[in-house]
C-alpha cells in the first residue's frame, strides 16, 4: 500500500496544481468551497527563519520541523541552481505535524482531499505540507512541492508574457518529480516497460493532448529525466523559461535542438534499449500430469489399504518465454543461448498421514540444466 501512496498523492496534487493554477481568478469561488469544510483545532503557530524560508509549526514538532527547514535549503541550493534564479522575498513554509492535521488546514481556501501530499499556492506562493512518518518522503514532497515555488516564481517575474497555463502539466510535474525523485523511481520504471511492452510509448503531443491516457507525472518524470540526462539538469530550467516565453514546442528547437517529435522519438529509441532486453513479453506454459492412486480405499486404490492413501504421480512441464527482440527457438536442445522451451518431468509420492497431513516427496529433472541432474523435495502440508 505504501507504493502507490505517492500517486494518489500526486494526483491529489495535480488537481490541487489546476485548481491553483486559475485561482487568481477563482479566488471567490475558492473561499466559497472552503467555507463547507471543518476545522477542529486551532494551531498556534510558531515561526523559524532560515536564510530562504519562513517555516511554520506547532509546538510539539519543533525537531521535525528543524529537520524540514534544513531539508528545505538543500532544495534550495540545488534548485536555485537548476532554475538559475533566487528567490526575492522569504517563502512561507507551512508544516502540519500529520495528515489529519493537514486535511484541517486553513491556511488554504479549498479542500485538501485524503492522500494530497502538499500543495504550492501560486498567488501568495506559499509551500504547504504535512509531514509524514518517513524522513525520505517528507524530502520527496518538500522537493516536489519546492520545484512549483520555482516555477511560480519565473512565472511571477513577468506574469502577462509568462503562459504558465498553457505549459502541459506533464511538464510541470515531470519537472517536479524528475527534480525531487530522480531518474531511478521504481514506481515509474514499472510504467515505461508497461508502455514499450505495449507498444505505446507516446509522443510529447499526445502526452499534452491526451492526459487521461498517459499519466503525466510518471511519463513526464520519465521524459524529464531523459531530457536532464541527455542535456544537464539546468537545461530543464532554460527549458522552463523558454516554455513559459515563447511555448515548448519552440523551446525544444531552440534549446534542445529538436523538434518535438525527435525528440520523442529519441526517448522511445531509449527507452527501448534501456528496458528492451529485461522484457518478456510472453510466455507459454504446459504441462501433464498422471494420477495413480497405488494405495487407498478398495474403490480408488490399486491396492486396498486404506490406512495410508497413496497417490503416485507422473508429470511433465514445458514453457517457453520470448519477446519481440527475441523470438523463441523450437528446438529440443540441452543448452543453448536462444530462448528454447525448457521441460522438466518428475516423480511425486503423496501419502495421507492420518487423514489431515499431506507428506509429499518429489523428483524433478530438469532437461536444460544437464549440471542439475535429479533434485528431489520433500514437503508437509495440511489436507489431501
Ligand atoms: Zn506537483
Amino acid at each position: 500500500m505504501l507504493r502507490s501512496r505517492p500517486s494518489v498523492r500526486l494526483v491529489a496534487c495535480l488537481t490541487a496544481l489546476v485548481v491553483l493554477l486559475v485561482a487568481g481568478l477563482a479566488t471567490a469561488q475558492a473561499q466559497n468551497f472552503g467555507r463547507n469544510k471543518v476545522v477542529y483545532d486551532d494551531f498556534d503557530f510558531e515561526r523559524l527563519q532560515t536564510e530562504h524560508f519562513d517555516v511554520y509549526y506547532y509546538p510539539p514538532m519543533e525537531p521535525a520541523a528543524q529537520d524540514a527547514a534544513r531539508m528545505a535549503e538543500r532544495w534550495y541550493t540545488r534548485l536555485s541552481q537548476v532554475f538559475q534564479h533566487e528567490f526575492t522575498d522569504r517563502t512561507p513554509i507551512i508544516l502540519y505535524a500529520d495528515d489529519t492535521d493537514f486535511q484541517q488546514t486553513n491556511v488554504i481556501g479549498g479542500f485538501i482531499g485524503e492522500g494530497t501530499g502538499g500543495v504550492t499556492e501560486g498567488g501568495r506562493q506559499r509551500l504547504i505540507m504535512p509531514l509524514t512518518g518517513s524522513y525520505d518522503e517528507t524530502d520527496r514532497i518538500l522537493g516536489h512541492e519546492m520545484v512549483h515555488v520555482f516555477q511560480y516564481d519565473l512565472w511571477k517575474e513577468n506574469p502577462r508574457a509568462f503562459q504558465l497555463g498553457a505549459l502541459p502539466l506533464w511538464f510541470i510535474e515531470g519537472t517536479a518529480e524528475y527534480l525531487s525523485q530522480g531518474r531511478t523511481d521504481p514506481h515509474t520504471a514499472m510504467w515505461m516497460r508497461d508502455a514499450l511492452r505495449n507498444e505505446d510509448v507516446p509522443t510529447t503531443r499526445q502526452l499534452t493532448r491526451e492526459q487521461n491516457r498517459y499519466f503525466p507525472y510518471r511519463y513526464g518524470q520519465a521524459l524529464m529525466a531523459y531530457i536532464g540526462g541527455n542535456w544537464g539538469d539546468q537545461t530543464l530550467g532554460i527549458l522552463y523559461r523558454r516554455a513559459g516565453y515563447a511555448g515548448l514546442e519552440t523551446a525544444f528547437q531552440e534549446v534542445l535542438g529538436v523538434t518535438g517529435d525527435e525528440l520523442s522519438t529519441a526517448w522511445a529509441e531509449a527507452l527501448r534499449s534501456a528496458y528492451g532486453s529485461q522484457m518478456t513479453d510472453r510466455t507459454a506454459l504446459g504441462s501433464v500430469e498422471v494420477r495413480v492412486p497405488v494405495l487407498g480405499s478398495r474403490e480408488f486404490g490399486l491396492v486396498s489399504f486404506p490406512y495410508l492413501p497413496t497417490e503416485l504421480v507422473a508429470f511433465a512441464d514445458g514453457g517457453v518465454a520470448w519477446s519481440s527482440d527475441a523470438p523463441p527457438v523450437f528446438e529440443f536442445t540441452r543448452e543453448s543461448e536462444e530462448r528454447i522451451p525448457v521441460f522438466s518431468t518428475g516423480l511425486s509420492a503423496r501419502v495421507n498421514v492420518l487423514g489431515f497431513l499431506v507428506v509429499e516427496l518429489m523428483g524433478v529433472y530438469p532437461f536444460q540444466r544437464p549440471d542439475k541432474g535429479w533434485h528431489f523435495d520433500f514437503q508437509i502440508s495440511p489436507g489431501w
